[in-house]
């Protein structure tokens, strides 16, 4: 199992952040979250994330703010909506207000909205995976799978199928030589998608939700670009092993881009392509309970890098260039 299991005292905390989490607003980003602040001294407080009237204030924040203790956090407890532990994973600015308040050794305790239990890793550690990285490494094209071996988190048969899907945009760009299209994979299977890569390796070095790709066709966008995308992820599935693969898609909101980038024309779309009925084996391990989700693959497409990625994941260079 990716996750510690359930003690008396987590069950009580479950419950204590679940009904934190019911007072919680969330009409901008539709993530709820909670979180328990736990002092040395034994007293706690807590604190869910409150959105209006364009104002964003998360629940670290309201935590901390509702507390006038002298004495050091010990023990952040979080939870977010959803069945997704890494969206209680805190931000960088967070990080930056709890470690004010914290021991060296502070924990923060991420807790799953639906199984009890909880991930705990270092607040440190989440705080020095913020840091940008240095440059953006850049595949070949004839060592791209052990470039993704080594550079990603990604499982071979994921692996096998990112670069079938490297193949086909290789041969889209033979064909359009003028405006030659790029690819880059970012998020949690990358191997740089901030502290949420660091949760990724810690369960266990494959626990990747989807695969995020990132399209950029610079001067025109094919016939149809969807068309396009799906074609060439279809290929790549039968590729990899898949015989006879339904896929299945949908758009999926970008909440953060979308705050600040839906207004650009660069942005063309952003949606989550999946199989349908996929084999066993092609799922991550953190599917095992739901058994109809597969692995999928999150894909955004737009004419320019800055139209389809957050500024914050542009600035940190949490990405890789894949063509
Ligand atoms: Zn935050």
């Amino acid at each position: 199992m990716p996750h510690q299991s359930a003690t008396r005292a987590d069950i009580t905390r479950w419950k204590r952040l679940y009904r934190v989490l019911k007072r919680a607003k969330a009409p901008i980003t539709g993530r709820r979250v909670a979180t328990i602040l736990r002092f040395e001294d034994g007293g706690e407080t807590t604190g869910c994330n409150i959105e209006q009237r364009g104002r964003i204030v998360h629940a670290e924040i309201m935590a901390l703010s509702a507390s006038t203790r002298g004495t050091k956090i010990k023990n952040i407890d979080i939870m977010a909506n959803g069945s997704r532990v890494d969206h209680a994973m805190p931000c960088d600015a967070c990080c930056a207000a709890l470690i004010r308040r914290s021991l060296p050794n502070t924990r923060v305790n991420l807790y799953w909205n639906d199984t009890r239990s909880h991930f705990s890793l270092a607040l440190h550690n989440i705080r020095s995976r913020y840091k940008p990285f240095a440059s953006v490494p850049r595949a070949r094209r004839k060592t791209i799978r052990k470039f993704l071996q080594t550079h990603t988190f990604l499982t071979t048969i994921d692996r096998n199928m990112v670069a079938a899907i490297c193949e086909r945009l290789h041969a889209y760009n033979n064909a359009h030589q003028l405006y030659p299209a790029e690819l880059y994979i970012s998020g949690s299977a990358s191997g740089r998608g901030g502290p949420k890569s660091l949760l990724a390796k810690k369960m266990s070095g494959v626990a990747y939700w989807d695969i995020d790709l990132i399209f950029i066709f610079p001067k025109k966008i094919p016939g149809d670009v969807h068309e396009f995308i799906r074609r060439a992820y279809l290929e790549s599935l039968i590729k990899v092993c898949y015989r006879n693969p339904r896929i299945q898609s949908k758009v999926v909101p970008s909440y953060i881009l979308e705050l600040g980038a839906k207004d650009s024309d660069d942005f063309h779309f952003r949606k989550i392509f999946w199989a349908k009925g996929m084999p066993l084996e092609l799922r991550p391990p953190h599917t095992k309970k739901d058994q109809n989700v597969p692995s999928s693959i999150d894909v955004s497409v737009g004419r320019t890098l800055t139209s389809t990625m957050t500024p914050k994941y542009l600035k940190r260079k949490w990405y890789l260039r894949l063509l």
